[in-house]
């Protein structure tokens, strides 16, 4: 059975509209390993926002479609290397998995040579997990003055994948308090397991996959 895309998605919209009445929630639909004929039906019905997680993979996909549809922002959402941070320049409007000094330095200097400016997230290794990415939790207010004061990266809010330990909401209220500290207008977070709990801490990029476009092989 094929999965319908578009009924996901509905009903994912009609579900955030009973959490949050009045304030802009946007859904990153998180198209990683799923090919064109899948997502085409939602690009078709007038979305505008999609997630990949790896450089190639999004190149292949989506160049050509983002020329012709000037509209699409392209969210980078997995583990970027800084030897590939200028092609990611080149191809994303958002990048959710700013991490280290390094690749902040490399896209700095990317955006120079391209003459183009997209916008960050700063991603928050949330639980301090050994096996995650992100900036640890005490290092997180000197890495965004360091971001936006020294290079001018566009930091618009933090980004967390929480630990699976029953405690998503004292981590995404954490998170949430924080990045509101850092004055910041945009939070990630989310995915479709906890979209609904990440909607209760003002989160206002929601990152879902599977919900979406069923399940990944
Ligand atoms: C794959 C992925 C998602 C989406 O996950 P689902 O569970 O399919 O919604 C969200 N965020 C990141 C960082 C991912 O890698």
């Amino acid at each position: 059975m094929t999965t319908d895309v578009i009924n996901n998605y509905l009903s994912i919209q009609e579900n955030i509209k009973k959490i949050r009445v009045n304030k802009k929630v946007n859904i990153i639909a998180v198209s990683k390993t799923f090919n064109m004929d899948q997502i085409a039906p939602l690009i078709g019905h007038g979305h505008l926002h999609f997630g990949e997680n790896k450089l190639q993979e999004a190149f292949y996909k989506w160049s050509d479609i983002k020329s012709n549809n000037k509209k699409i922002k392209l969210h980078m959402i997995g583990k970027l290397q800084s030897n590939k941070a200028k092609k990611a320049v080149e191809l994303f409007d958002y990048i959710h998995s700013l991490d280290n000094e390094k690749l902040a330095n490399v896209l700095s200097k990317s955006e120079h040579s391209l003459d183009k400016k997209i916008n960050y997230f700063i991603q928050v290794n949330i639980g301090n997990e050994s096996q995650k990415s992100g900036i640890p939790l005490n290092l997180v207010d000197q890495f965004y003055t360091y971001c936006s004061l020294e290079l001018k990266l566009n930091i618009i809010g933090l980004m967390a994948i929480p630990p699976n330990d029953n405690n998503t909401n004292k981590h995404f209220q954490f998170i949430s308090e924080h990045n509101s500290s850092l004055n910041l207008p945009e939070l990630s977070l989310g995915m479709s397991s906890d979209y609904l709990i990440a909607l209760k801490y003002e989160a206002t990029f929601l990152r879902i996959g599977s919900a979406i476009f069923g399940k990944r092989n």
